[in-house]
């Protein structure tokens, strides 16, 4: 019956729809699943000349009291070039991270943009620091996951309570406030370990 068939060739056209959302989901990069995952191929054969590669890509990352929003997505502009050791990997990565004020635990959204520069190696060559060659590609996230959450602050600080200290001189991440103070507990231990000095 006419109707059967139509019902066969309806359910063909879902599964083939199915099928096409899936293809197009990964248009961009046909072979892999993930935005970071570059083909490198021609970059591993004689001669290779450095190429630019551009990421976008909305991530979960976060770390204490900061967060990459996931819109508007991370960016990243490379350049990967062949290395006698490997490829190197450079450019800059950029977003928008929230921050929870250490101070009062207000959120705050603040733009980044973060220099990346790394030389990935083969894996026979890797110590377990090395970020590796995979095959005929390369993984980028671990890399620019490690360098943006690295640069997050470690007391990140919103406007209004960075005002009610004078920043001018002092990096809030690094310093220690009234590191030259006789009161602060730095300067007590140094009496109590060098008496007389
Ligand atoms: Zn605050």
């Amino acid at each position: 019956m006419a109707g059967g068939w139509w019902l066969v060739a309806g359910g063909w056209w879902l599964v083939a729809g199915g099928w096409w959302l899936v293809a197009t989901g990964y248009s961009l990069c046909p072979m892999t699943r993930s935005p970071f995952v570059i083909p490198i191929g021609d970059l591993l054969r004689d001669r290779a000349e450095p190429r630019d590669v551009d990421v976008e890509a909305s991530v979960d990352w976060h770390v204490e009291l900061s967060a990459v929003l996931p819109e508007p997505p991370l960016t990243a502009a490379l350049t990967l070039s062949p290395m006698p050791g490997g490829l190197l990997v450079r450019g800059s990565v950029s977003g928008v991270a929230r921050h929870s004020c250490h101070r009062c635990l207000e959120d705050y959204d603040e733009p980044f943009s973060v220099s990346v520069a790394e030389l990935f190696v083969r894996p026979d060559d890797a110590t377990e620091d090395d970020y590796t060659i995979d095959g005929d590609q390369l993984d980028l996230e671990p890399l620019l996951r490690d360098d943006v959450l690295l640069a997050m602050p470690m007391l990140p600080t919103c406007a209004d309570c960075g005002e009610l200290v004078d920043t001018s001189q002092t990096d809030l991440n690094t310093d220690v406030p009234e590191a030259g103070d006789s009161r602060s507990p730095f300067a007590v231990l140094k009496d109590l370990f060098e008496p007389g000095q």
